[in-house]
């Protein structure tokens, strides 16, 4: 074995500095990291077929003789190599451009497989330029043409025909058996070649059927490395204790029945599904999945009084201190004349030891409060995916008592079902997928460039109509200009809009780089109809309520995950009012493009759910979450959206630890 796979790939001849740093950018450090460099297509150019054949079908593979080449330099200062081909059966010309030292690699009266097609506008046959490779016998050694040969991820000046040659010289040179990570049962039952042969055939096919096998293993193995995380986060949590707290549904009764509204279906079904996971002696884990203004809040209030009533503890946690303040109100609202007491805990807030068992609501200054009661009951997080795995951890384990706390999680993106699997596998989930009955569907348009004006001059109309009672919130993607990215940032346009079309109305901005203080300062005066128009970058997405919101506008809405565009659309539509939002394209955006596909589609569908799972097909679960989340696996050949192979991975990852094996020495093996 002449290297290791720890080793840097720069202990490769043909690597040196230059390269190791082009294949850096493609993720590649040692050599295993390229041996796992996975071809994302595949091009059979193995069929070879005459040169006259190749006149016909204008397309394919030659076996043939230079007979003669040349460079013609042409006025224009071009490089033309031009060459003559021939088969037993007829020649052909042939043409390369700008690669003058062909003349010098390509060798007369020597023998090479040609792949290509023919020039569509010459009348004379003309092969442009193909690909080509030196032909050795039996067509055992071919690397580039007369193979199924790989295409991989590439980076500027570094080709799949280059990364190609260094595989191929690895598989030449060195022992590049992996150890097999899988238990023999295992890979029989499952049918799965072992990983270091379908390393191999990855990059070497001999058919169809070689890939197949080979994506199939390796796909396997990278599910079965989360499959593994999950069930073992699932074990451990086994093995931890909660207070059993049992709620009768019934003894909701006084909160439920002094509420405005009933309950949807979805809202009780989650309530008593969380209940339920309470009444056990082992920590919920539970995600609940609802729209925004499906009406979480009021679930977990519900749970929160039922738990309060039991003598327990319990805690609310929101990402910024805006949505903390805003929870704070509606739950004390909520619970008004039921005697419980609710405190507010944010950098400016500090929490007071009371003598009952009290709900805090607060951000993660929560956390480095000393005065946290013990024997909290319950943590319920808004808005999990914007915390990191450790504060989260903290807040739960931090008890000095071996009771953990149950744990209820609420998203701000509706989640499809099949990404639950995979993201949150070791929680239970309650989805709300039904609306409060009163809730008017928000009409939404998409606008192209040239209809900007007129969107703006309606949205002011609207406005004046209504006796300057209706909002609007126009969205930009960027805060200040920027010479790299073409969009249009709020400062800017905050400065054209108020001194053009809508002069004469009282507009506010607020962005991401005011300070907390001003940013509440704003929303408050919003709130309160001190302005009529609120132009924000997306600091808005963050559940923020502001009832006389009526209008929706979001600018280059294409730099935007649908996903996210319906976080904005969520935040007009809130009371009983017909409210509408505009999704406006940015200049350069083309006509009949995918991405006005897209817009057009979110036009049409006013379900969350709907529009997270179109983005997940469409482009993958980072446009779900508006940006690439950190917890989101990246795949290079399973797909995250593979419930089956989830579902068969966890059962196997169960009984490897069922079975006593070390599972972090297995995952260690596995591909990914
Ligand atoms: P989200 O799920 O986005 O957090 P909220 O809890 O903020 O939604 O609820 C949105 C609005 O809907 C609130 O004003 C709330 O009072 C109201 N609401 C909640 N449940 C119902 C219901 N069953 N019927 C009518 N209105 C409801
Ligand atoms: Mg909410």
């Amino acid at each position: 074995m002449l290297f290791k796979l720890s080793d840097t790939v720069d202990q490769l001849p043909l690597v040196g500095g230059v390269k190791a740093k082009q294949l850096e950018k493609l993720g590649i450090n040692t050599i295993k990291d390229l041996l796992f460099h996975i071809p994302f297509r595949y091009k059979d150019t193995s069929n070879i077929i005459s040169i006259p054949q190749i006149k016909l079908e204008r397309e394919g593979t030659v076996l043939a003789t230079i007979k003669a080449i040349q460079n013609i330099y042409t006025r224009s200062r071009k490089v033309l190599t031009k060459a003559m081909i021939e088969d037993e059966m007829s020649e052909i010309e042939t043409v390369w451009f700008n690669q003058p030292y062909l003349t010098k690699s390509l060798k007369v009266g020597d023998r090479y497989l040609f792949e290509g097609r023919l020039n569509p506008k010459q009348t004379r046959p003309q092969l442009v330029s193909p690909t080509y490779e030196k032909y050795y016998d039996g067509l055992l050694s071919q690397k580039h043409v007369g193979r199924i040969t790989p295409f991989y991820p590439e980076t500027a000046n570094l080709t799949s025909k280059w990364l190609r040659n260094r595989i191929d010289y690895l598989f030449q040179n060195t022992d590049l058996t992996l150890e097999e990570p899988l238990p023999q049962n295992i890979s029989q039952d499952s049918k799965l070649i072992p990983v270091s042969e379908a390393i191999n055939l990855i990059h070497n096919p001999k058919s169809l059927e070689d890939i197949t096998q080979a994506r199939a293993r390796l796909g396997f193995d990278e599910m079965l490395a989360l499959a593994l995380q999950i069930e073992s986060q699932v074990q451990a949590q086994e093995g931890k204790k909660a207070n059993i707290i049992d709620i009768d549904f019934d003894t909701l009764f006084e909160f439920i029945s002094s509420l405005p509204y009933t309950l949807t279906d979805d809202q009780v079904h989650a309530i008593k599904d969380i209940l339920q996971d309470l009444s056990k002696p082992n920590p919920m884990r539970r995600l609940l999945n609802g729209d925004v203004g499906s009406g979480k809040t009021v679930v977990a209030a519900a749970v929160m009084y039922g738990i309060n009533k039991r003598g327990y503890p319990s805690i609310l946690m929101a990402p910024t201190s805006i949505l903390a303040r805003q929870h704070f109100k509606t739950i004390t609202e909520l619970l008004s004349g039921l005697d419980i007491d609710i405190q507010l805990c944010t950098s400016l807030e500090k929490i007071e030891q009371r003598k009952k068992p009290q709900i805090i609501i607060g951000t993660h200054a929560l956390l480095y409060q000393a005065e946290l009661p013990d024997n909290i009951g319950l943590v319920v997080v808004d808005e999990q995916h914007r915390f990191g795995v450790n504060q989260r951890k903290e807040l739960l384990e931090r008890d000095t008592n071996s009771l953990i706390p149950h744990y209820l999680s609420m998203t701000a993106t509706p989640i499809p079902r099949t990404l639950t699997n995979i993201l949150f596998g070791d929680m239970s989930v309650s989805f709300i997928h039904e609306l409060p009955k009163n809730r008017i569907p928000v009409k939404t348009f998409y606008v192209p460039y040239e209809k900007r004006e007129s969107c703006y001059s309606w949205l002011k109309e609207r406005i004046i109509k209504s006796g300057y009672k209706e909002q609007a919130f126009i969205i930009f993607p960027l805060v200040d200009e920027s010479e790299l990215v073409e969009a249009k940032s709020a400062k800017k346009e905050f400065e054209t809009l108020t001194s053009t079309v809508l002069k004469d109305m009282k507009v506010a901005l607020l962005h991401g780089q005011m300070k907390e203080k001003e940013k509440d300062e704003i929303l408050k005066d919003f709130k309160a109809g001190k302005y009529s128009i609120l132009i924000a970058t997306p600091v808005v997405e963050v559940g923020i309520d502001i009832p006389n919101a009526t209008i929706m506008v979001i600018e280059n809405s294409e730099r935007f995950g649908l996903a996210q565009l319906h976080q904005f659309r969520g935040r007009v539509g809130r009371n009983d009012m017909e409210s509408y939002c505009y999704v406006l394209a940015g200049e350069q955006v083309e006509q009949d493009s995918e991405t006005i596909q897209r817009l057009q589609y979110f036009s049409e569908h006013n379900s969350g759910f709907d529009v997270a799972e179109y983005d997940l097909q469409k482009r993958g679960p980072g446009e779900v979450f508006g940006v690439k989340q950190s917890g989101i696996p990246q795949f290079k050949i399973a797909s995250i959206t593979d419930i089956k192979l989830l579902l068969k991975c966890r059962e196997v990852a169960k009984k490897l630890i069922n079975s006593g094996y070390n599972t972090e020495e297995i995952s260690d093996k596995l591909f990914r």
